[in-house]
């Protein structure tokens, strides 16, 4: 298969999962809030989950997004080494943004910088983003695919401490940002909290940690006690869905970190809705292709 064979079919394939990835949430996200429904008591709580269950229902069966903010197009990429076609990837997943703008469609949000004009197909300078990890072994290559909305990147927050501040900052830190703006972003959310040395480093691993699958935790055990502790006392701040009093803000919190300077400490926030709309799919080296993020659903 020549470069162009292979970015026909990933332009083909990711246009569709496009189409599909903003009228569904992933069935892990969709659980998750039935748990969240289940474990709230007020019954104006209740009402808002079934809003929300109902929007879902209506959108996959009318074949329309499952919010008006369809936001910009995050790709988060792991390439095996041996993966045959990276040089066709960016301009495939560009050409698949710009025809599931059309065909889905999603709302035409993207904006150039300087003239602030709307480029009209959700393409732009460096837009899609597009974040790669090349990984040393393997040939597949797996695509993360997020539609980051406006309320959802309000919040997000990046800051550099001193050790001396010690993980009080951070905690403080993580609260401010949800107390402050997170309620803009439809709750219940997903927060990711990246922990790093300088404030790119932090802001990256944020967003990777939103984007990991639900349910899991970070491997070391004080990364996935902080995970607990951040998530129990975020949802004890008697915020609900739609930021109105409740018993859960977040579905979860996901810590991702890094190695640091002996001289510094730096923390990341970045939050996602209710609406998470992120997938999964992998190809393989002959351009077969599985996803999981939405069983039995075919593209
Ligand atoms: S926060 Fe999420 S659900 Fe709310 S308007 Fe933005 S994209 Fe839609």
């Amino acid at each position: 298969m020549t470069n162009k064979e292979a970015g026909a079919v990933l332009t083909d394939v990711m246009e569709r999962f496009l189409c599909v990835a903003c009228k569904r949430l992933p069935d892990d996200v969709y659980e998750k809030l039935r748990q969240c429904r289940a474990a709230e008591t007020s019954e104006l709580q209740r009402v808002i989950y079934d809003s929300y269950f109902d929007n879902l229902r209506r959108a996959w069966e009318m074949g329309r997004p499952c919010c008006q903010d369809t936001g910009l197009l995050h790709f988060y990429i792991r390439c095996g080494a041996d993966f045959p076609y990276m040089g066709a990837v960016e301009p495939a997943l560009r050409l698949a943004v710009a025809r599931a703008t059309a065909s889905a469609p999603l709302r035409e949000n993207t904006v150039d910088y300087f003239t602030e004009r709307n480029t009209g197909d959700n393409t732009g300078e460096r837009m899609p983003w597009l974040h790669w990890d090349i990984l040393p072994e393997g040939s597949d290559l797996e695509i993360c695919a997020y539609f980051a909305g406006a309320g959802c990147c309000l919040p997000g927050r990046a800051q550099v401490f001193k050790p001396a501040d010690g993980y009080g900052a951070i905690v403080k830190y993580v609260f401010d940002a949800v107390a402050d703006l997170a309620l803009n972003a439809c709750p219940p959310l997903i927060v990711g909290v990246g922990l790093g040395h300088n404030v790119e480093n932090a802001a990256v691993l944020s967003k990777m940690a939103y984007l990991r699958p639900l349910g899991t935790s970070h491997p070391h055990p004080k990364g996935a006690k902080l995970e607990r502790d951040l998530l129990a006392g975020l949802n004890g701040l008697g915020i609900g869905a739609q930021g109105l009093p409740g018993e859960r803000v977040a579905m979860e919190v996901h810590v991702e970190s890094s190695a640091r300077h002996t001289a510094t400490i730096a923390v990341g926030v970045n939050v996602s809705c209710y609406t998470h709309r992120r997938g999964f799919i992998t190809f393989h080296e002959d351009m077969s292709w599985e996803q999981d993020s939405y069983k039995g659903v075919s593209l």
